[in-house]
């Protein structure tokens, strides 16, 4: 079943989202979303998707990058984001560390916000604690992309969205990102766009 994804505006994309209780994470009813969740997220496509997306007020997330999202990019636009094939994995209850002070920018979009990207700064590492779809205790270690990826998602569950971290002049269209930024260095952009 796939789910309607939540546009920025609403407010359960503002709040913080509540703790799934240890009984209900294996219910037939979060079984049931993290499905659909995973489904939802397949045909968007994305590489993750927070339950307060889809409309649920609870500390939910899933994640998966898939060969098939970056097959068109080079081998150097891989290395520069430390991207990597993740596997499907759901993160419940999650609490994030920022390790280090190495911050990292690359452009951003997320499936709330339709048709736009930003270049947004975020740690280049980090630790976070969680339960899996089991109720089991994770403890995941993260840098390059996957850690962005957690920091995206986890933000999610917190109200908050990308465009809070951004560099706002680099909020662009998609098609205008691809027309006239692509083959641009994240300094270059931020300098012709006017960041300080
Ligand atoms: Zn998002």
């Amino acid at each position: 079943m796939l789910l309607p994804i939540v546009q920025v505006g609403e407010t359960v994309l503002r709040q913080k989202a509540r703790a799934l209780r240890p009984n209900e994470i294996r219910s037939k009813e979060i079984r049931e979303l993290i499905a659909a969740m995973k489904a939802t997220m397949h045909t968007a496509p994305g590489v993750g998707l927070a339950a307060p997306q889809i409309g649920r007020n609870l500390q939910l997330a899933v994640i998966e990058d898939l060969p098939d999202y970056t097959k068109d990019w080079s081998k150097e636009q891989l290395a520069a984001r430390e991207r990597e094939v993740i596997p499907f994995h759901v993160i419940i209850n999650p609490k994030i560390t920022l390790i280090g002070d190495k911050h990292v920018e690359f452009f951003e979009g997320c499936l709330s916000l339709n048709n736009l990207m930003a270049i947004v700064p975020r740690a280049r590492k980090v630790k976070v604690e969680c339960l899996n779809e089991k109720g089991q205790p994770q403890v995941i270690e993260a840098s390059g992309w996957y850690a962005r990826i957690l920091q995206h998602e986890i933000d999610h569950l917190f109200g908050t969205v990308y465009i809070d971290r951004m560099y706002p002049r680099t909020l662009m269209t998609v098609e205008n990102y691809k027309e006239l930024w692509l083959d641009h260095s994240v300094a270059e952009i931020k300098k012709k766009l006017g960041v300080e």
